[in-house]
């Protein structure tokens, strides 16, 4: 399947394409993204598409979610590959607006998510949540979408994302989708591009040691040993800093401090200046 995507750039445009499906009686799927686009994303776009009867892609670099010093202007911007890309998994319409389109002159609204956007990568990058939450709310507040797909990768991201939908009752459904994984297991991940051959090498050992947190557990240990461990594996491995290992309930991110019940081992570290994440589940 080849159908080149339709490229909206406006707010306006967006709407008058999706009250036109929904006249049609069509239901419709969207997939926010930052863009430089990987298998991992397209995983969502297939699962978009037997969601609904039509999907919608964003790709907006959002720079209200990005922290002084951090890598908004270094993140990678390649439009016309990502459109390619998104044609042959069925995306009908990507929404690629600039920047002045969605934070227009005069933009004074803030979003702030309390407790479940305090912990985790919410203590390592202020205001990080609050700026992802706030472009979240108007693209789903733009597109007025049946559903909409976020990836288990940002565990954290997808859990806040269901929290303020139901506070602020807009009206979607949220849905999570696996993790897509290189063959030695790194999480895809579009900061991937910035390691060095020798970092991508070192790159896997976050999700090595996060696995073996999983299954440390699982047999019974503690989960702040098994982290603990994990923390001293990463480093040991070559990643400059961690900043944080830590085993959480998968619904309110509150610490676990026992094994044998329902967790996830989030994780993040730096290789140079790439910060990389990861999590997985602990049935
Ligand atoms: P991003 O472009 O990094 O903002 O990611 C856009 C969406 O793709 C988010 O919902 C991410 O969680 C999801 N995503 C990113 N990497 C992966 C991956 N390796 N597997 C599954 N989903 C992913």
């Amino acid at each position: 399947m080849l159908n080149r995507p339709d490229i909206i750039r406006t707010v306006t445009e967006l709407r008058a394409m999706v009250s036109t499906w929904r006249r049609d009686g069509q239901s419709i799927a969207l997939v926010p993204t930052m863009g430089a686009l990987h298998d991992g994303h397209l995983s969502l776009m297939r699962l978009a598409a037997t969601q609904a009867d039509r999907v919608v892609a964003s790709i907006f670099v959002n720079p209200a979610q990005f922290g002084p010093g951090e890598d908004f202007e270094r993140y990678p911007r390649t439009e016309a590959e990502d459109v390619a890309k998104l044609a042959t998994v069925g995306v009908d319409a990507a929404f690629v607006p600039h920047v002045r389109e969605m934070y227009p002159e005069g933009f004074a609204t803030r979003v702030h998510i309390e407790r479940l956007g305090d912990v985790l990568c919410g203590a390592h990058r202020p205001g990080h949540f609050d700026g992802m939450a706030l472009i979240v709310v108007k693209l789903l507040t733009s597109a007025l979408p049946d559903v909409a797909i976020f990836g288990e990768k940002d565990y954290q991201q997808l859990q806040i994302i269901r929290r303020f939908t139901a506070d602020l009752n807009i009206p979607v459904r949220i849905m999570g989708a696996p993790i897509e994984r290189e063959a030695d297991g790194l999480a895809l991940s579009s900061r991937n591009r910035y390691l060095s051959p020798e970092q991508r090498q070192t790159a896997v050992a976050l999700s090595v040691a996060l696995r073996m947190v999983r299954d440390a557990v699982r047999s019974g240990d503690d989960p702040a040993a098994a982290s603990a461990k994990a923390r001293e594996d990463i480093l040991q491995a070559g990643f400059d800093a961690v900043d944080y290992v830590e085993v959480r309930d998968p619904w309110s991110l509150e610490l676990v401090t026992e094994p044998g019940r329902p967790a996830r081992v989030f994780g993040a570290a730096r290789l140079g200046s790439t910060r990389l994440i990861d999590n997985w589940a602990i049935e």
